[in-house]
């Protein structure tokens, strides 16, 4: 019998994608997750799509009997941990219960993990870790910065955990992939981004003004020191960060302690360029109105993805034109998410 992977938040929207990877790699998987931001219909769609249904356990990554029976019951060789809460509106409104869930969570999983004997762990972090670097594109070696919100201080707060725990046991075998903005859905159309209510993110919210659910979109802020005024990120395609994954589940077998890598494709745009990206794709009009910046809200940000292409052998190979005909696929064949 195959080992297997434990893939916590395997539902969500990186999850699932990446769990639809590890499935076509010849992996085993087992999923657990609560479902409090995802539906157990991304998994039967991951069925649909290889013929393979990974193993699906509804719980929570804070319940400690759980974890220990999971680990107990399958014999898990690695975990790539995704499970959290990642709103940052929310995380200002909720603090205690995005610590709770992020950081107690993530405990919680750790210690079970060492309990288990299970040293191999790739962790879903963000590009917000370096707060508001001057100087672009941003190095894995850069210093942390100052999150701005709950939400980027629990990614940093669990770095800074799992940094701790491997100095003082050698054993872990780590990787603490920063990703910047992943965006797009698998090219099928059956899996994709599923935000509950108003989307807090671009790229949803331009796609439900294109298939008619919203009406316009606010363009926060267009007095940026940007080439056009609006904020700038590196989008990049989540089937590209799916298999960033897979790479550093291989990497980490020979590395010890903590390995950082960045999920980017090294390539900024602005959010302006990202309509007419989306309109081209799509041929719909987005109309858009701009107010004053987000708090918060950074000028750009952008990766230096070489330590990934170097260390991993991995790139981000999917274009932007791509990024945007997937969504837009997405959106169309599923306008209502997982909900209809
Ligand atoms: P998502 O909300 O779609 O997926 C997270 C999954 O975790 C959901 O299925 C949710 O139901 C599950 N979950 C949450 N709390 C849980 C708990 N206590 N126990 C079990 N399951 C739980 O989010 P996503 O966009 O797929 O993000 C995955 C990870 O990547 C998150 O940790 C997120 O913070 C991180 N991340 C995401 C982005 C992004 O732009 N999407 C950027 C940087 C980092
Ligand atoms: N943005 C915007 N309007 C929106 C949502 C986002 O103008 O409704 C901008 C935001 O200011 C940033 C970029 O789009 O410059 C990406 O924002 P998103 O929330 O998708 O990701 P972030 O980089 O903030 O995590």
């Amino acid at each position: 019998m195959k080992k297997k992977i434990l893939v916590t938040g395997g539902a969500g929207y990186i999850g699932s994608h990446t769990t639809l990877a590890l499935l076509e790699a010849g992996y085993n998987v087992v999923v657990l997750d609560n479902l409090c931001n995802s539906s157990v219909k991304s998994l039967q769609r991951i069925s649909t799509l290889c013929k393979i249904a990974p193993e699906f356990i509804q719980g929570d990554i804070r319940d400690r009997t759980l974890l220990d029976r999971i680990f107990t019951s399958h014999d898990i060789s690695a975990v790539l941990h995704f499970a959290g809460l990642k709103s940052v509106g929310e995380s200002v409104t909720t603090p205690l219960n995005y610590y709770e869930n992020n950081v107690s969570g993530s405990i919680n999983l750790l210690q079970a993990m060492k309990q288990a004997g299970v040293f191999d762990l790739v962790f879903s972090s963000s590009a917000t870790v370096y707060g508001e670097s001057k100087v672009m594109p941003i190095r894995e070696d850069f210093p942390t910065g100052q999150p701005t919100n709950p939400y980027g201080r629990s990614k940093l707060i669990i770095e800074q955990i799992l940094q701790d725990m491997a100095k003082s046991e050698p054993q872990w075998c780590i990787a603490l992939l920063r990703y910047f903005n992943p965006i797009g859905a698998h090219p099928s159309g059956m899996i994709g981004e599923d935000p509950n209510g108003l989307p807090n993110n671009l790229m949803p919210y331009i796609s439900q003004i294109a298939i008619g659910k919203l009406k316009k979109l606010s363009v926060f802020g267009r007095d940026y020191p940007t080439p056009d005024g609006t904020g700038v990120r590196d989008y990049i395609h989540v089937q590209d960060v799916a298999e960033g994954h897979l790479c550093a589940l291989n990497a980490i077998r020979e590395r010890n302690g903590v390995n950082i890598w960045n999920l980017g494709t090294g390539v900024g745009y602005s959010v302006l360029e990202i309509i007419k990206a989306f309109e081209l794709a799509s041929g719909r009009t987005v109309p858009f109105q701009v107010i004053q910046r987000r708090s918060g809200d950074i000028a750009e940000c952008w990766a230096a993805p070489e330590k990934a292409a170097k260390e991993l052998g991995w790139t981000a190979k999917r274009s932007l034109p791509e990024m945007m005909s997937d969504t837009w696929r997405w959106q169309q064949k599923s306008p209502n998410g997982y909900r209809d």
